[in-house]
């Protein structure tokens, strides 16, 4: 059994309560730790070692701060086997996905920030008719909050401490309850790259006792929250009367629109990855995908006939392509809008069934599945389903197409394949997304800003964005004459 513990003021410790919560993998059902579930005092602590090394982390030069989180990216990399492997255990995505993109780019998390703050810069206003100069100063907020999801653990709980620290705060991090395995291992890699004790503390609990705890402390000055709608208007509620700055990345059903005028081959590449990679439990996955109707038929052929392809297996094995999901809860979410299609004017073309895995049978296993719907108002295009769930739909025109992709409460991503491009610059002028990609899907640069608009989110991070979140900002106005 792994026994999982709080990393505060850099050492590791059990919860005050001694209340702890199962473990569980996905891969075969079977409870294989103990996490803590923490309470009021155990983030309380937490905030006591963040608030004592604030002083000196944020005035620890540029330099300095640079150099741990590089050194962070570092040990990260040199354990890569190590963490991909606990990632894949505790998550039940496929060892290749963990070992080629989860634990890489939590590695580059820390070195992009690393490098990103050694280029950090404020601005300056001079007024040489009014004799005045106003500069403007970026400082550390202080303590702050950061608390992630279990789809992408370490990539996305690094993508928030990383920034924060590279800014010069102090961090209380709560990775979710059902994927605490990787974060618990970041602690060690922390004190061997050398950074301060109380400079990051990783509290593990459920969301309603120590997400809570650290939404509602009334000194945490910032709250970068990454996990479904539901969750994050609860912190926006707790945190708007503690007038908290708040990054809020929440859910998508994102469009993933198709025109005949496409290159056809990449095309069809990267709608297999769009829709399925992480078993679809990528926030910004193209679960609504519209084909034009002159290739909808050829499409939906060649779409099920790659999609049979998808090897679903344990996540430990080298061929496997789709995982288990991430827990029983979820599964059976997932489960439950597939068991109402015959009621919703939509058909199931491919998959919709657990998948039995030899030696594996309690594990979570559902094949991809491709359903075909009749519009866009029905609850499978407008719910976020969050698992290997694809619907298809035709379409005639542009203006039908854009309309259907904006009916929808959420607007993370959106993606576009077409040759067009006075299309291509229309769609992606007109699209209500935070991101939109045009014959691409998921390639990411760090340096670009990063959120959803409408039920998706609030704020941006990646790049200057984020590190602008991160700090608080300070307009001096200097007369000279
Ligand atoms: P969730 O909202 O259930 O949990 C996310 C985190 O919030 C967990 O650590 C959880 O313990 C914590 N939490 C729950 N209740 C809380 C509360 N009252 N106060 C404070 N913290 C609380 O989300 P999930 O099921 O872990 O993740 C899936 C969701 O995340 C999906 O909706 C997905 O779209 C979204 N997501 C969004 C992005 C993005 O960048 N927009 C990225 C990944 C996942």
């Amino acid at each position: 059994m792994i026994h999982i513990q709080n990393y505060i003021n850099g050492k590791f410790s059990d919860p005050i309560q001694n209340e702890w919560l199962d473990n569980s993998c996905p891969a075969d059902g079977v409870v294989y730790g103990k996490l803590p579930n923490s309470c009021a005092k155990d983030v309380q602590n937490a905030y006591e070692a963040a608030h004592n090394a604030f002083p000196s982390w944020s005035v620890t030069s540029i330099a300095k701060r640079s150099a741990i989180l590089l050194k962070i990216a570092a040990l990260i990399q040199a354990n890569l086997e190590r963490f991909a492997a606990a990632e894949s255990k505790d998550n039940g995505k496929p060892i290749s996905l963990s070992r080629s993109i989860d634990i890489p780019r939590a590695a580059s998390n820390f070195r992009f920030f690393g490098k990103a703050i050694t280029q950090f810069y404020s601005e300056s206003h001079e007024a040489r008719n009014q004799k005045t100069i106003n500069y403007t100063l970026r400082h550390p907020l202080g303590v702050v909050g950061c608390i992630s999801p279990w789809n992408l653990p370490l990539y996305l709980l690094t993508w928030k401490i990383a920034p924060a620290l590279a800014a010069g705060n102090c961090v209380v991090a709560k990775p979710s309850e059902v994927t605490p395995y990787t974060a618990f291992l970041l602690g060690e890699i922390c004190n061997e790259a050398g950074l301060p004790k109380g400079v990051l503390n990783i509290v593990h609990g459920l969301g309603a006792t120590t997400g809570q705890a650290i939404v509602e402390h009334p000194h945490i000055k910032a709250i970068s929250f990454t996990g479904g709608t539901e969750t994050g208007k609860l912190i926006a509620k707790t945190a708007a009367p503690l007038f908290k700055k708040l990054s809020l990345e929440l859910g998508g059903k994102n469009p993933n629109i198709i025109f005949a005028d496409c290159d056809y081959d990449k095309m069809l590449t990267t709608t297999i990855r769009s829709s399925f990679s992480n078993q679809g439990q990528i926030c910004l996955c193209g679960s609504r995908i519209f084909v034009e109707a002159s290739i909808y038929k050829q499409f939906k052929k060649d779409f099920v006939e790659r999609v049979r392809q998808l090897v679903v297996g344990p996540p430990n094995e080298e061929s496997t392509q789709i995982g288990a999901l991430v827990s029983k809860t979820h599964f059976e979410k997932v489960m439950s809008y597939i068991e109402e299609v015959d009621n919703l004017q939509s058909r199931i073309i491919f998959g919709g069934k657990r998948v039995p895995v030899e030696g594996y049978e309690n594990g979570y296993y559902l094949s991809p599945t491709i359903i075909e719907v009749d519009s866009n108002q029905c609850k499978l295009n407008q719910d976020e389903i969050f698992g290997p769930v694809v619907t298809l739909m035709p379409f005639d025109s542009d203006d039908a197409v854009l309309a259907m992709a904006n009916d929808v409460n959420y607007g993370l991503s959106a993606t576009v394949w077409t040759n067009n491009l006075k299309r291509s610059l229309l769609f992606s002028e007109q699209l209500e997304a935070g991101i939109v990609w045009i014959n691409t899907w998921m390639q990411r640069d760090l340096r670009t800003p990063f959120g959803g608009v409408k039920s998706s989110g609030v704020g941006r991070e990646g790049g200057f964005e984020v590190l602008r979140f991160f700090t608080e900002t300070k307009n001096i106005c200097i007369n000279y004459e």
